[in-house]
């Protein structure tokens, strides 16, 4: 028994069957081909992840959901013969050799060919034979081919592909105008010269170079440039005439002193009179980030009249800290925020300093002037419930009976609501969901119904909302689609929104979140490839120019992450950002700290150079630098994206602190214990 039988059982449960592949032969062999022997040693722990790792010559092995989905695409059959275009590791021929009696694979690179055969062979997989060549010619002397699969994506369907397929056989390949962005579509050859053609969805696979796919080579190029005057040269060549994207940078850059000096957040007036402004951050645990957010919040604060900071953390967390900043009674004496992975995003000395000022700040003023603090995030189903039960309890004994019976639907899921997600989705329908949204409309009548502000009513409103958005959270999670990522920011959304109509039309606030939230999606990868929105793109749609979204950068340093869900926090290095990301042009720019307005008519030149499409770094509390490329960076359109970049070059891992035990701490130790 492999060292990975678990891993690899889940992957096949959760990644494809949770998807909806049931072709019983697929997932048999996706459960019997080892993926961790095809990639290197070092990789090999993350075999059974759901994405594609690096192999040699800056090539893929491909995601497994992928392998999977083109088999059960192309109906494959015991007995017939695949070719497969683009060896790369050798994996998914082995997966297809499961199923089929034998499989020609091309491999336009010599070393992976030879590599994927020498693995092919120590694990006695013997019908697979690896074909060293460009296969966008086919093997004419192996045809005709019952299924061909390619593993690379070109602008058109090799005419030597088509005329290679038997008629009857199946042909499922990626297409599409762009290099590295294309429609997975599947070919039936129907007659000597039809084809019924199906697509199957936006898929990204590596480009197929060759006689009939793309042309020429891109250089890409691993190692980031070394920040020289010859490397600014080089870009200013080819840009031809333009000056370089770097030297464009340092003449629009606002300089900034550190985040500690008083005039640090001076440049941010410009944002004084918007409604919302939303600070976002590169990682979850990087200290700078922190700093410039808590200076710029502060500034909006005082000199601005800034009502209130919500940030992505849960909501029951944040009344804690709410209840101790504006001082007042708390509700739930003994407990301490920020108990659950991952503890240093908010339990750290950089944002401790800042609820400390928050604390000082509001208790000059009088209660109703006293700056407020909130959570967005729907991570905390749990407490939620039992926020929303203690506040019935004490209010409307008759309301918490029937708030206590509808919640019992979910109470045997409470501790690992992700299981209720599950046996949910596979039942097809949400076994708790009228219950959780009657409890949420009762109580948003109520408040619509009582006269005055009651923060006991809005704090178990939206509790409410939490549980209902995390219910169906839960479940969307199974569906591998977009649709809980949405669910998730959605709900950060109409948080926020609820609150700011809470505060009236004049209240003002300012959003922490990760860059993935409030950069606007659609200007990104995720939401022009996966469908995916965030808060940043709905508060553009709901409010205007009347929204400032401020990105947040950096080149090296460290970070505070761990490698998995739940495992330690470690300082990690961060590699230096890549020759190809925006962040390298930064760096290049050798400006730091600084700030780039990019609004339209304000920094239109810089505007324009950053508009073409490149890499950016997204860290979150997981940082993994091996497979930096593939879990770290997407493509997006910076300018687009944000209304301002915030910049530090190197950058330092936010200093982490203990979580102190659940005991009557003296108050004034409260929330941090420091
Ligand atoms: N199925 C592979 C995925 C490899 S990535 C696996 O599971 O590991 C795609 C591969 O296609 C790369 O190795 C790339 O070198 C190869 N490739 C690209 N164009 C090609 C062509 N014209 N002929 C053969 N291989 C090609």
């Amino acid at each position: 028994m492999n060292r990975f039988a678990a891993a690899q059982g889940k992957m096949v449960e959760r990644q494809l069957k949770g998807r909806g592949i049931a072709d019983a032969r697929v997932l048999d062999c996706m459960r019997q081909v080892p993926r961790h022997a095809f990639v290197d040693a070092a990789l090999a722990e993350f075999a059974y992840d759901d994405n594609p790792l690096p192999i040699a010559a800056n090539q893929t092995i491909s995601q497994p959901y992928m392998v999977a989905l083109m088999l059960e695409a192309a109906r494959l059959q015991p007995g017939e013969r695949v070719l497969d275009i683009g060896t790369g590791s050798g994996y998914a021929a082995a997966v297809a050799a499961c199923i089929a009696s034998c499989v020609d694979s091309v491999e336009r690179i010599g070393e992976l060919a030879d590599a994927a055969r020498a693995t092919l062979h120590r694990l006695g997989i013997r019908n697979v034979a690896v074909h060293h060549g460009d296969g966008t010619a086919g093997l004419a002397h192996r045809a005709p081919f019952d299924v061909i699969l390619a593993a690379a994506g070109g602008p058109y369907v090799p005419p030597a592909w088509r005329e290679q397929l038997r008629i009857g056989g199946r042909l499922v390949m990626p297409v599409g105008d762009a290099r590295e962005a294309q429609r997975l579509v599947r070919f039936v050859r129907v007659g000597e010269q039809e084809f019924e053609q199906e697509d199957l969805g936006s898929v990204m696979f590596v480009p197929l170079i060759g006689e009939a796919g793309w042309q020429d080579e891109p250089v890409i190029d691993d190692a980031p440039a070394p920040p020289s005057r010859k490397a600014a040269g080089d870009t200013a060549g080819k840009t031809k005439g333009k000056r370089a994207l770097p030297d464009l940078i340092r003449a629009a850059a606002v300089r900034l002193p550190a985040p500690g000096a008083t005039d640090f957040a001076q440049a941010f007036d410009r944002f004084g009179k918007k409604r919302v402004v939303l600070l976002g951050e590169a990682s979850h645990g990087t200290a700078e980030f922190y700093e410039a957010r808590a200076a710029i919040t502060r500034r909006l604060i005082e000199e601005h009249g800034f009502r209130f900071v919500a940030v992505e953390a849960d909501w029951p967390d944040a009344a804690m800290i709410d209840e101790h900043v504006r001082h007042r009674p708390r509700t739930r004496p003994d407990a301490r925020p920020f108990k659950r992975f991952p503890r240093w995003m908010w339990r750290n000395a950089e944002f401790a300093a800042f609820v400390a000022w928050l604390g000082r700040h509001n208790a000059a003023l009088p209660p109703e002037r006293r700056a407020a603090f909130y959570g967005l995030d729907l991570y905390s189903l749990s407490e939620s419930i039992e926020a929303v039960l203690a506040y019935l309890d004490v209010e409307d004994p008759d309301a918490a009976r029937i708030a206590r019976q509808r919640y019992g639907c979910l109470t045997p899921w409470q501790k690992n609501p992700a299981v209720y997600g599950r046996a949910a989705w596979h039942a097809g329908f949400g076994k708790c969901e009228k219950a959780v949204v009657a409890q949420l409309r009762d109580l948003l009548d109520k408040r619509l119904a009582s006269p005055a502000a009651d923060p006991g009513l809005l704090d178990a409103t939206h509790n409410a909302r939490l549980v209902a958005s995390a219910e169906q959270y839960y479940r969307a999670m199974y569906s591998g689609s977009a649709e809980s990522w949405n669910l998730r920011d959605t709900h950060m959304f109409d948080t926020l929104a609820s609150l700011l109509d809470a505060w009236g039309p004049d209240a003002r606030a300012v959003v922490w979140a990760h860059n993935s939230h409030l950069g606007d999606a659609s200007a990104t990868e995720m939401g022009r490839m996966r469908d995916e929105l965030n808060v940043g793109q709905l508060c553009r749609e709901r409010f205007g120019d009347d929204a400032a979204l401020i990105g947040f950068g950096t080149h090296t340093g460290t970070v505070a992450a761990a490698s998995d869900w739940d495992d330690p926090m470690q300082v990690m290095n961060v590699r230096p950002s890549r020759a190809d990301s925006y962040e390298q042009q930064f760096h290049l720019a050798g400006v730091s700290p600084c700030m780039v307005d990019l609004r339209p008519g304000v920094g239109d030149e810089l505007r324009d150079a950053l508009r073409e499409e490149k890499l950016e770094r997204f860290i979150g509390v997981i940082y993994r630098p091996d497979t930096e490329l593939y879990s770290h960076y997407a493509q997006a359109e910076l300018p687009a994206q944000f209304d301002a970049f915030v910049w530090f070059d190197t950058t330092r891992a936010v200093k982490a602190l203990p979580t102190p035990p659940e005991t009557h701490d003296a108050p004034e130790t409260f929330p941090f214990g420091v």
